[in-house]
């Protein structure tokens, strides 16, 4: 959870909107209090919560740094979502909309995430993998897919993004622009690309706000470079060289690129997805009307479809009895099958306003991420054999297999 400090927005209610209803516990830090008027202070409890005055650096290095080890381990895919109600800090935390000239302490979770991905891979522990990073960039307005890296060409119809589920259960996104992308400048330059397309509308709570989602995802490949190539086993342990900063590969990584090392003509493929959900108010409260008005209903049930999945995966009594997790009653569920309560790390990071004037919408919100708290993972390694999509090498396997069979056969 992130409380947002009061910002000049705020400074613009009636002084008794403007008042702090909710602070961070004084004991722990993994509580809030709620403060109202007329009735008793309320608690609630999450991982972890961060006040007013937490910077984005030390949101960073509490929740997502160790995320980004596991997915470069290529163990996980990796989701992060941002939940709450417009101007509640979605976008800050997230940096969705950053670009590369943001100054360095306000820069959010997407572009320190890249940094760091991007100075880890060079680590010379690293040196025999060859690894790939390709991103894209979508939005779901109104129940629809929209690729923010699309070509904008206003007289073509634009590709229509489709959702497929593989044999495995990886959720596969074609007709999309997937941009290969080499340092985190090219990153940024995408990234900035694509939100300057995000659909914008206002209401009076928040003119800048979208009222969509957008996912913005990194797809890494990494497989074990030919053994032709020189190699000094000596070298990988030597000096681990610090980069820009950030720590040098933790022990479980050592041990993962150990096995990655072992294992050759492997790739693993593993999807980090950026998720900034639209604002999670009551209709109502933006006095919508019109178009706005069915705006508001699709996006609810986009969020609504979000919380009905995580209270299927993370109650372990109606896991129990049920194995249906309705990952098809929207298109953002869909999307993220793969990527919630699969083969997944998934964090979600509810934003709230301290202020009076948001209470309502903050204990909803409260309440929300209380019950997405619960979703328990479970994760498989995320490898594939190369030459495994190749009928070529396929056949040539198999004609192979059947006359070791045949020789072991007539053997016995
Ligand atoms: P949302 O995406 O949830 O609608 P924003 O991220 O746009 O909300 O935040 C609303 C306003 O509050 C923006 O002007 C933003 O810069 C500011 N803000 C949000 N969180 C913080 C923070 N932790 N520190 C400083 N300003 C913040
Ligand atoms: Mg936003």
């Amino acid at each position: 959870l992130r409380i947002r400090p009061i910002t000049n927005e705020d400074t613009n209610l009636p002084t008794r909107f403007q008042r702090q209803v909710i602070t961070t516990s004084p004991h722990t830090t993994n509580q809030v209090i709620v403060h109202q008027n007329d009735k008793k202070s309320q608690t609630f409890t999450f991982d972890h919560v961060f006040g007013p005055e937490t910077m984005q650096q030390e949101v960073f290095d509490n929740a997502i740094l160790n995320l980004i080890d596991q997915f470069l381990e290529g163990r996980y895919n990796v989701t992060i979502l941002a939940y709450g109600q417009t101007s509640s800090g979605k976008t800050h935390t997230m940096g969705t909309n950053d670009n590369s000239s943001i100054p360095s302490e306000s820069k959010g979770i997407i572009p320190r995430a890249m940094e760091t991905l991007f100075s880890l891979m060079n680590f010379s522990q690293y040196k025999m993998r060859q690894f790939t990073i390709k991103v894209s960039f979508v939005e779901i307005y109104n129940e629809e897919l929209i690729d923010l890296l699309g070509e904008q060409n206003v007289d073509e119809e634009r590709p229509q993004v489709m959702i497929r589920e593989d044999s495995k259960g990886n959720i596969l996104w074609s007709g999309l622009q997937e941009i290969k992308v080499n340092n985190v400048e090219e990153v940024m330059t995408t990234l900035a690309r694509g939100s300057l397309n995000r659909q914008v509308g206002s209401t009076d709570m928040n003119s800048q706000s979208s009222r969509s989602h957008a996912i913005f995802s990194v797809v890494m490949s990494q497989q074990q470079k030919s053994l032709s190539s020189p190699m000094s086993p000596s070298n990988s342990n030597s000096g681990t060289p610090r980069m820009n900063g950030s720590r040098p590969p933790s022990r479980t990584q050592q041990r993962m690129s150990k096995r990655l090392d072992d294992v050759e003509n492997m790739t693993i493929t593993s999807k980090f997805n950026f998720v900034d959900l639209a604002g999670s108010e009551r209709l109502k409260r933006t006095s919508a009307v019109g178009d706005r008005a069915k705006e508001g209903i699709s996006i609810n049930s986009g969020l609504l479809a979000l919380g009905n999945v995580i209270s299927a995966l993370g109650d372990p009594n109606k896991a129990k009895h049920t194995t249906h997790v309705p990952y098809r009653d929207s298109k953002l569920t869909r999307l993220l099958q793969d990527s919630l309560g699969g083969n997944a790390r998934t964090l979600m990071i509810a934003c709230v306003s301290p202020t009076e004037y948001n209470l309502n919408e903050t204990i909803n919100t409260l309440k929300y991420a209380n019950r997405a708290r619960n979703i328990k993972n479970s994760a498989t390694i995320n490898q594939e054999e190369t030459g495994w999509n190749d009928l070529e090498h396929l056949q040539s396997l198999v004609m192979k297999l059947r006359s070791e069979i045949k020789s072991l056969k007539s053997n016995s």
